[in-house]
């Protein structure tokens, strides 16, 4: 289905029999290689220095037990990973993820895409992931902090500003990254703040971090907008799940003139035509840590146990819960009732199928490790303003955000422009990402 040139077929040969099972990591590599045919054409050098199978291949792979004790008195052992995938660009950066679909396919597929976003940002940083299979659902936050301090008694030993340096992700947020940080700052004795991001406001935090993943997203397809003439002001957009990507992607349409119309949770999805509370989503889910269904129970709409939030009909959809929630099925609901764009959110949550229903439906079409990647430019704002004990104000720290934004896109266009493919921001955002890593990795060397 998807095809990729015959010089690469022997590369992801190796990486389908070094890492059997790993269904998601397969899904991503394959993703990035499809758009490599031109690009291997016309850089020989890639090929003879090996670049694509080193790409393929993580620097370093760190798994290791987590042990800790429930409130019940009771030991529980979960698994802790850390792929450092790629240090061409920087020390290793991305997120971490407390969930229990973790294994290390998953750390992997998010490290690969991680190298290739993290390059788009335009800022010194490297590729890496990490998290744990714990469940932080109904755990106490007594519970939350010892299972984060066992997990850093391990990790830490990896850590460094110039080394690697985790962030949030899925159930990893600023309360998790407080904890990390703690026990880090423990055992090193040393403040070091540039070794993770995501911290909060008075200990080393930047503005609009917490926002930065959703506004990027928002900002990414104001472009997309833009290029035809268009804004938000008026248009129906679906924003799928609740938590911190989301959100802020919801805050920021609204912001814009948009009209939120549905957002999710893992167990269904809330309609309100008259445009969703977005107050009350923040409360129900930041604060109370409730569930989506809460949301019809005190304010009204329609609640959909189950069901595909892609049947509600929009101008604008983004998928901002998790990988492959957005399905054949899915995208030919959007198709079928006019959606115009679709922007991921989340990393990689389109299937390779439903995206190619999308773009024959003549769907407009972003994909995460471009349009999601204002967390980690701004995660990368945030560690230059501990390097230079510095802090900036909210709208310094959004215009750099906002500037970031605008740059991949237009890098991805002009990009895809280049390789005679225009209009095709995936092709865009796999080649500028692929070879701003490339290009460092061969002036590096063998290593
Ligand atoms: N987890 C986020 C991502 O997927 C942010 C990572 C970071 O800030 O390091 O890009």
């Amino acid at each position: 289905m998807i095809n990729i040139d015959p010089s690469l077929e022997p590369v992801y040969d190796t990486v389908l029999k070094r890492n059997a099972g790993e269904v998601e990591f397969h899904q991503a590599v394959l993703e990035v290689l499809a758009n490599l045919t031109p690009v291997v054409k016309k850089r020989p050098e890639y090929t003879r220095a090996s670049v694509i199978e080193r790409i393929c291949e993580p620097e370093r792979q760190i798994i290791f037990r987590v042990p800790w004790v429930d409130d019940e008195g009771r030991i529980q052992i979960n698994r802790g990973f850390r792929v450092e995938f790629n240090s061409a660009l920087g020390p290793y950066k991305g997120g971490l993820r407390f969930h229990p679909s973790v294994y290390l396919g998953i750390i992997k597929f998010l490290g690969f895409e991680q190298i290739f976003k993290n390059a788009l940002t335009t800022m010194p940083i490297g590729g890496g992931k990490g998290g744990s299979d714990f469940d932080p659902k109904g755990r106490s936050d007594g519970e939350i902090m010892r299972f984060c301090q066992s997990f850093m008694t391990e990790l830490y030993r990896h850590l460094g500003e110039y080394t690697d340096v985790p962030a949030g992700d899925i159930g990893v947020g600023g309360r998790e990254i407080g904890y990390l940080f703690g026990q880090y700052k423990r055992i090193t004795n040393r403040y070091e703040a540039g070794v993770l991001t995501g911290k909060g406001l008075t200990w080393g935090g930047s503005q609009v971090r917490t926002e930065a993943t959703g506004y990027g997203l928002v900002f990414f397809v104001q472009e997309m907008l833009a290029a035809d003439k268009s804004s938000f002001d008026g248009l129906r957009v679906v924003v799928s799940g609740s938590g911190n990507v989301a959100i802020y992607a919801a805050e920021k349409v609204l912001q814009l003139g948009g009209t939120v119309l549905a957002m999710s949770d893992s167990n269904g999805y809330i309609v309100d035509e008259a445009g969703i509370d977005l107050d009350l989503i923040k409360d129900l889910k930041e604060v109370r840590r409730a569930r989506i269904a809460d949301y019809a129970t005190e304010k009204g709409g329609n609640y959909v146990e189950g069901g595909s939030i892609w049947d509600v009909p929009c101008d604008v959809a983004l998928p901002c819960a998790t990988q492959n929630e957005l399905g054949d099925a899915g995208a030919a609901a959007l198709v079928k009732s006019g959606c115009q764009y679709v922007a991921e959110g989340a990393n990689m949550p389109t299937t390779p199928t439903a995206t190619a229903i999308l773009r024959e439906g003549g769907i407009k079409f972003a994909p995460g490790k471009a349009a999601n990647a204002g967390g980690v430019a701004t995660s990368a704002l945030e560690m230059q303003q501990n390097a230079s004990r510095d802090s900036w104000a909210f709208d310094y720290a959004e215009q750099r955000l906002h500037e970031i934004m605008t740059t991949i896109y237009a890098n991805c266009a002009t990009t895809a422009d280049e390789y005679g493919l225009p209009g095709d921001l995936v092709a865009g955002a796999n080649i500028a990402g692929f070879t701003q890593v490339a290009d460092a990795m061969l002036a590096l060397g063998l290593i």
